[in-house]
């Protein structure tokens, strides 16, 4: 099974998720999108969409188109996100992130049910610090590409441990988990900022965020004080990402932040001892294979600058999380853009990568450069109602795979 592991992966992959039309929409008029959907072949290959442009017809190719009616599971299947969390576990970095306008699925995709009851204002109370309320039993076909990749990883580790017949201490996993909302740095694991501590009237939150600082002998950021949490299963990783959760929507009614103007991230980093003492007590030479698996839950896509400005000005905070959200959204394209370009060595063929010029891709620098892995899901709704949303979703998808 582990020798499975290693199959050759592309670098980038974008597959296109379109959500069904929703109950409330077809009671108020709304119909079906004017896309045009053609499913590839049963290995997933040559999936496209077409949509009118000015009149004139525009095809986009994916990697995978992933139908309305299809559950989380063929989702998970399509995606081909298995084969990089495999990889995750062999030592690469990987990202997976949800791009798309705001009510297009991106949560839905990424956290999937289990956790929408927490949207509104009723969190429940779990200290993030020691999770001590068991994930609530919800049918595991809902459960969206976090969790399941969680899973995965644990299950890989695992098997792992065994093979190598590895101590618990040379095969570790930690989860951070934060947002970044306006150019500054959450952490949503952070004690302090849990329910059960507001409820107990906890006041004086700092919402100055987090440094972000550059680590000179290992060649990236990171962000100073972040809690990382070293879990010993999948579900003790899932409590953690369950109480971030929580905390998110408490942090942003906290903030009065749309929770659809900030990005989260959740980092799984897998830390592999290799050369710890040998039975008999020598000690041998000491390396530390660090790997990371980060899942982006972006911030909704929407081009509402200009909408923003003439609604509230220019110096209103909408306007500024508005710039934000574009400016990190644009780095990110160009980001990916360069690494879709990486020649056969996997150099970077087309120059500088903009990494600094955002938070996120700063942070994300290391799990998207050099040997690692992208999964993007485009999100979009099937409705008429977000077909101008939906080209420039489709263009921003195809640009940044170049496929
Ligand atoms: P976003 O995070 O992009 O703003 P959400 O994930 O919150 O969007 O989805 C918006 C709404 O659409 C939610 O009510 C969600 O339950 C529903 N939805 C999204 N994707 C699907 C899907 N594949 N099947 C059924 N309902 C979906
Ligand atoms: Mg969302």
């Amino acid at each position: 099974r582990l020798e499975s592991l290693d199959q050759p992966v592309p670098a980038v992959q974008v597959c296109v998720r379109l959500r069904p039309l929703l109950p409330w929409e077809r009671s108020e008029g709304y119909g079906p999108s004017a896309m045009n959907l053609i499913q590839g072949d049963k290995e997933g290959n040559d999936s496209s969409i077409s949509l009118k442009e000015d009149g004139r017809t525009r095809h986009f190719r994916f990697n995978a188109v992933i139908s309305p009616d299809c559950t989380q599971q063929e989702a998970w299947d399509m995606s081909g996100i298995e084969a990089v969390v495999n990889k995750v576990a062999l030592g690469f970095h990987a990202t997976v992130f949800a791009y798309g306008q705001t009510g297009t699925g991106k949560t839905h995709t990424m956290e999937g049910y289990l956790y929408e009851h927490h949207n509104g204002s009723a969190a429940p109370s779990i200290s993030a610090a020691r999770p001590r309320v068991k994930a609530r039993s919800t049918p595991p076909e809902q459960l969206g590409m976090v969790p399941r990749a969680v899973m995965a990883l644990f299950d890989r580790v695992e098997a792992i441990r065994a093979k190598e017949a590895l101590g618990a201490n040379a095969c570790v996993v930690r989860v951070s988990f934060l947002q970044i909302y306006n150019e500054k740095v959450f952490d949503l694991l952070n004690p302090s900022l849990s329910v059960s501590q507001r409820e107990a009237g906890g006041r004086g939150e700092d919402f100055s965020g987090l440094r972000m600082r550059w680590d000179a002998l290992k060649r990236h950021f990171f962000v100073e004080n972040l809690f990382q949490n070293e879990c010993n299963s999948a579900d003790e990783a899932l409590q953690y990402y369950q109480a971030g959760i929580a905390n998110k929507h408490v942090a942003s009614t906290a903030m009065n932040v749309a929770s659809s103007r900030s990005h989260t991230v959740l980092v799984l980093t897998l830390l592999r001892r290799e050369g710890m003492p040998g039975d008999d007590g020598t000690p041998e030479p000491f390396r530390e294979v660090v790997s990371q698996l980060s899942l982006v839950d972006l911030a909704g896509s929407e081009r509402t600058v200009s909408t923003v400005a003439s609604t509230s000005g220019k110096s209103s905070t909408r306007f500024q999380e508005a710039v934000n959200v574009n400016q990190s959204l644009f780095v990110l394209r160009r980001v990916i853009t360069a690494l879709s370009k990486k020649d056969s060595k996997g150099n970077d063929a087309s120059g500088h990568v903009p990494y600094r010029e955002s938070k996120l891709t700063s942070l994300l620098q290391n799990s998207l450069g050099g040997s690692s892995y992208l999964i993007m899901f485009a999100c979009l709704a099937a409705t008429d109602r977000h077909d101008d949303e939906n080209l420039s979703t489709l263009q921003y998808a195809s640009q940044a795979a170049s496929i």
